[in-house]
């Protein structure tokens, strides 16, 4: 785990090959509802019969194209496994390690005989702790796994030198994912933690404690938990880089935070005393922190730190574990039906924690050159349209221009995959599982914090592998990340026409370049280091054009009563916004939007961009999902991200003759305008 602020983008067009006389198949219109006005609901017309065709697979809380592609990506991994495993590997080799680490994960009788036995050593070193001072020696334990603890460590750029690494601390602690499902009252949040509640009695139950015991363990360890809840940054603070930021020497760590002997905490990580850190949080948090070390009963820390160590395993251990991390994570949460197959749920522990060497032999497979050079090319011609944009915007200063069109000049395009990647020469494995995946999360946090106080070279991939179905921008690297398996039908059709592969993937890399300009990607510069370069009238009067955004989205209901979060989704629906419009020019330099008298399939050129944006976004949620997304995820439900955004494009509401009565036109006073 690296410390990068990723922005992310989910999902795209779909999977087609049908229905078209043409043999470049790409809008499918067997998913379309033509009895639909494109004017009233465009993302009905578009997608209408998409969840006909695409019913929801029962191990899924949300289906969209994204996850078709997804289930290609996984197929294909699946096939790359069944080779290697049935096939002599070289012993010691990444191959045979990948082999046996898989092999070992669908061997659920040694699992289940091993019990808890392989995370004995986190609960032995716990239950050791006697006072405050000796916190630390769990906390560093558990931090060599990448586990939750009261505070992470990464590695990631400086703040004001994106050319070397530093290590990065900040705050963690929570194991629901916002703080306000401990905090806030209404129904929803009240009836998560609850199950929360249970949920971590089970596993204090699934260790080894009497009914009564568990209760209070799990009593004593929600507690810090709500602690920690209130003395967190919120879901929109997060997004305020240079607010919570800041370079702190080990002398002020310790002086927030006496109670960690910090050269002795870097000693027991192995690493060199730093002259800097970076702190991801309010300084405030580390001296909160501290009191709660000191005056929180110890055995309640103790109780806290085991249910990290179950958290962050349960889904790795026997099946009993297994099944109660299903219900809550799955179940509950996500109203999912029924557990992933075996093999997806091995694919899914690969992808996290051992995705080096599946990317290997993934790339050598699926990622041809020429589909590089083609994204490549569809990527320089949507910076170019970025860089019209942001020369004609009438609200921004000349001067902020200039450093706009310099920071987007110097944007970073990485597709396919990284040309580093982990070594896993001083990896073992061993028979079991639980084991395997421990062995590995502690090679990767060696292998991740041996880049302390090196050169950043640009070239590592922050969080993202190359067979991931989906596309980032980074913004403390001024990085966008186009991964392999993205560039594939139903994203990139290689043979397609430009008006679907700018609709769709032009459309995504639009989304992504201009995160680095919007509110949180304007506190970053050219190679991603801490600075805020805008004038505040550029400030004023990009929030007059966002507060269009955030009043429109706050007016849609997403179920029942409960409403879209027009504020914490404003990123994400202004990149939405952003990339179409950027997508559209790119679009319209080429030989096919010049001549719209060209149908394709009865289309106009414009209309197929259209389309092909709105198929992009076809998707089906479930209810519990809906309710959880909206608390929790920045970006809008898939229908919002058509209806957001389309009306306020003056090329839409032509290609489409939308006019005033129809429920997708939108008078130009309160159409969106911002590049
Ligand atoms: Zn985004």
């Amino acid at each position: 785990m690296k410390f990068a602020i990723p922005t992310f983008l989910l999902a795209l067009t779909l999977a087609t090959a049908c229905c078209s006389k043409h043999n470049n198949a790409t809008i499918n219109f067997a998913d379309m509802d033509t009895t639909v006005r494109p004017q009233d609901d465009f993302y009905n017309y578009a997608n209408g019969r998409w969840t006909l065709n695409h019913p929801m697979p029962d191990d899924y809380s949300s289906y969209d194209a994204a996850d078709v592609l997804t289930e290609t990506t996984y197929q294909q991994i699946l096939d790359i496994i069944n080779e290697v495993t049935t096939h002599p590997q070289k012993p010691g080799s990444s191959a045979e390690k990948l082999a046996r680490f898989y092999l070992s994960g669908m061997d659920t009788a040694t699992i289940n005989a091993a019990g808890i036995e392989p995370i004995r050593f986190f609960l032995d070193t716990i239950d050791a702790i006697q006072r405050p001072a000796d916190l630390q020696n769990a906390i560093t334990l558990l931090q060599k796994y990448y586990f939750i603890s009261p505070f992470f460590i990464l590695y990631g750029p400086y703040l004001s030198n994106g050319d070397a690494y530093a290590l990065v601390i900040g705050e963690e602690g929570i194991g629901l994912d916002v703080s306000e499902y401990y905090l806030e009252d209404d129904e929803y949040s009240v009836e998560i933690r609850e199950e929360y509640k249970k949920h971590i009695r089970n596993l204090f139950v699934l260790m080894g404690q009497d009914s009564a015991t568990a209760q209070r363990s799990a009593m004593a360890a929600y507690g810090i938990e709500h602690r920690i809840a209130e003395i967190t940054l919120d879901k929109v603070e997060q997004f305020n880089p240079t607010g919570k930021l800041r370079n702190v020497t080990v002398d002020e760590l310790g002086a927030m935070m006496p109670t960690i002997n910090w050269p002795k905490y870097f000693n027991q990580l192995n690493l060199p005393i730093p002259d800097t850190i970076v702190l991801d949080s309010e300084k405030s948090y580390f001296v909160k922190l501290d009191k709660m070390m000191n005056q929180v009963p110890i055995d309640d820390w103790k109780a806290f730190l085991k249910l990290k160590v179950l958290l962050e395993t349960a889904k790795f251990l026997d099946s009993g574990f297994v099944r109660e991390w299903f219900h809550f994570d799955r179940q509950i949460i996500g109203g999912q039906v029924s557990m992933p197959p075996r093999w997806k749920q091995m694919i899914e522990a690969m992808k996290n924690n051992f995705d080096d060497v599946i990317s290997e032999l993934y790339i050598e497979r699926h990622f041809p050159q020429e589909t590089k050079n083609h994204v490549v090319e569809i990527a320089e011609n949507v910076r170019a349209a970025l860089a019209e944009h942001i020369s004609q915007a009438t609200w921004m200063q000349d001067s902020t221009k200039a450093k706009a069109l310099k920071k987007l000049s110097c944007t970073r395009l990485k597709i396919g995959y990284p040309p580093q990647r982990n070594d896993f020469s001083s990896l073992t494995m061993c028979d079991n599982f639980t084991t395997n995946v421990l062995n590995v999360l502690k090679n990767n946090f060696e292998y991740e914090m041996s880049f302390i106080g090196k050169v950043n070279d640009h070239s590592q991939w922050y969080e993202v592998v190359p067979f991931e179905a989906n596309i980032y921008n980074v913004a403390n690297q001024n990085e966008v990340i186009l991964p392999a398996a993205f560039m594939q039908p139903p994203y990139f059709f290689a043979n397609g026409d430009d008006a679907v592969n700018y609709g769709s993937l032009g459309a995504a890399l639009g989304h992504e370049m201009t995160h680095g300009f919007d509110p949180q990607g304007r506190q970053y510069g050219n190679h991603g280091e801490l600075s805020d370069w805008w004038a505040e009238s550029d400030k004023e009067a990009f929030d007059r054009q966002l507060q269009k955004l955030i009043d429109r989205f706050n007016s849609f209901i997403v179920i029942d009563s409960m409403h879209a979060d027009g504020e914490f989704t404003v990123g994400e629906n202004t990149a939405d916004l952003g990339g179409l419009v950027v997508a559209y020019t790119a679009f319209s330099k080429t030989e096919q939007w010049k001549d719209q008298t060209k149908l394709i399939d009865g289309l106009t050129p414009d209309q197929r961009f259209f389309i092909a944006y709105a198929q992009s976004w076809a998707g089906s949620y479930r209810d519990e999902e809906i309710r959880n997304r909206t608390k929790t995820n920045p970006h809008s439900l898939v229908w919002f991200r058509i209806e957001g955004p389309l009306p306020n494009i003056d090329a839409f509401v032509k290609a489409f003759n939308v006019k005033p009565g129809d429920r997708y036109y939108l008078p130009d006073s309160l159409r969106a305008k911002i590049w």
